[in-house]
């Protein structure tokens, strides 16, 4: 290729690297391996990492040149999180330690929410995935970087094989009993599987996000989340500290709301404008966005002889977005569900899918559907319910709702919202319907406040 004048010369090859031969570390050539996780981030690290602690025979790939790196998030994880999957805090990336939460109304009035369940870190996530693949490589398990999933391969039946990758422009096959969708909310995994991966618009979130170093007057041990429909709409602006005048500024808004000039770019740095106070002497030192998908989960994570996990599967938290431990979470569950299933010599979906099962009825994915529910009701409240709400709620009610936990919740709104009782009704036969399908869940108390629901509007349609 010629060099264009005034550029460094480029070296471009459609050749197969000469060098890339059978070894003892994995190289771009056709292999076959029980497990193959393609996309390490933190649930493709931690199910790499707990495969190979069964004795499987595990490959891990990314398309990243540099674990971990670029970041598209805010880096906070909680204490109980990280603790749960085994993962201890170290100082190499446990950079800012929270110990509680700042939220506030568009007016600024604040709600602090304190106490151990609000305990956690921002991590540096470069750092991090560097020492989750630590764990899965001592574990027994080898990863490839910059190393591309391009196509999926099926056997003969139609159950998913493998993929076929491309490392630095050589394309070789990875055969697998079984093939982990770790791979992001991109994912091409669960598309070419047939999954169905697809989102409603309303449950996409578009995230923005500045690293900066200067911003002044917030306290350095709590996150801190800013609501208001000028400040972000059905999303909220966030400063995460990352320690020593470290921070992540960033901003969720709901993707449908989103239009040029009003892009979530827009919203955070109109916000930085209105606050020259906290700006004046910061700095940006990193620039990063995405989509978060805020939708709780896919249908259907699983097929014959794939499982996804992470936000592959988009298993988030509706309300906030945070992925990164539920991804880990679930991650650990695949491991153990499909660990069993190779030992059985079965890696069909319905072996698979008790993974999806354990999730939703005693894990993450048991509070993330009420979330969605929830998040729903939220973005029906104006300005002006959010300023009564941040009179009304104190942070351990809060704490409530994040947690699913939603009977205080209601009590106080319908004390203090009678004209949102239609609405909360809504809420609660959304949530008992759901809950009826799945027959877990003791509901009396909601059943209760239902009844208390029905009164306020008879009382209010006789007035
Ligand atoms: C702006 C923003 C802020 C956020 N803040 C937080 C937060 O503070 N806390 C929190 O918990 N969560 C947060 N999240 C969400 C969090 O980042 C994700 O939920 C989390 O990273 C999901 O982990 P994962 O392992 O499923 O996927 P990812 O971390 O996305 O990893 C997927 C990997 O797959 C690789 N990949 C993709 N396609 C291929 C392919 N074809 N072949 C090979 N490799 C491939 C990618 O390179 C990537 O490394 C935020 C998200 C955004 C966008």
């Amino acid at each position: 290729m010629p060099a264009v004048a005034g550029t460094p010369a480029l070296t471009v090859t459609d050749k197969p690297l000469v060098s890339l031969k059978p070894g003892t570390i994995p190289r771009a050539v056709d292999t076959t391996v029980d497990v193959l996780i393609v996309g390490l981030g933190p649930g493709g690290l931690i199910a790499a990492r707990e495969f190979a602690k069964q004795g499987f025979n595990v490959l891990g790939i990314d398309r990243k040149q540099e674990l971990g790196w670029p970041k598209r998030c805010a880096e906070g994880v909680s204490d109980e999180g990280l603790a749960h999957c085994g993962v201890k805090p170290d100082p190499a990336w446990a950079y800012g330690r929270i110990e509680g939460a700042a939220l506030y109304s568009p007016s600024g009035k604040r709600v602090v929410l304190e106490g151990a369940d609000t305990y956690g870190w921002v991590v540096e996530r470069k750092i991090f995935e560097k020492h989750l693949a630590r764990d899965a490589i001592l574990a027994g398990a080898k990863i490839m970087v910059k190393t591309q999933a391009v196509n999926l391969l099926k056997d003969q039946a139609g159950a998913v094989a493998g993929v076929r990758a491309e490392f630095m422009g050589t394309q070789f096959n990875i055969r697998a009993k079984l093939t982990i969708g770790a791979d992001g909310i991109d994912s091409f995994i669960g598309k070419w599987s047939g999954l169905k991966t697809l989102n409603r618009v309303r449950d996409y979130h578009s995230g923005f996000q500045y690293e900066m170093v200067g911003v002044a007057g917030y306290e350095e041990k709590w996150l801190h989340l800013y609501f208001g429909e000028d400040v972000a709409p059905k999303g909220y602006v966030w400063i995460f500290p990352k320690g020593e005048g470290v921070s992540n500024v960033g901003i969720g808004i709901l993707a449908k709301e989103s239009e040029w000039g009003n892009r979530a770019q827009d919203y955070l740095d109109r916000w930085i404008e209105r606050n020259p106070q906290m700006f004046q002497n910061a700095s940006i030192t990193e620039i990063n966005g995405s989509g978060i998908p805020v939708s709780a989960r896919v249908p259907e994570p699983v097929g014959d002889g794939v499982m996804l996990v992470g936000d592959a599967a988009q298993l988030v938290n509706p309300i906030h977005g945070g992925g990164i431990i539920i991804a880990m979470r679930a991650a650990m569950i695949a491991a153990r569900v499909g660990g069993e299933a190779l030992r059985a010599g079965d890696v069909s979906a319905a072996k698979l899918r008790p993974y999806i099962v354990e999730y939703q009825t005693k894990d993450e994915g048991a509070v993330t559907e009420k979330l969605l529910r929830m998040r729903y009701f939220m973005e029906n409240l104006t300005d002006r319910d959010f300023e009564r709400l941040a009179d009304i709620l104190d942070g351990t009610t809060i704490m409530e709702v994040a947690n699913a936990r939603f009977p205080t919740f209601i009590k106080l709104l319908l004390k203090h919202f009678p004209k949102l009782a239609p609405l909360v009704r809504k809420y609660i036969m959304a949530v008992q319907q759901m809950e009826e399908a799945k027959a877990q869940r003791d509901w009396d108390e909601v059943d209760q406040l239902l009844a208390n629901v029905e009164k306020t509007l008879a009382e209010q349609a006789a007035a």
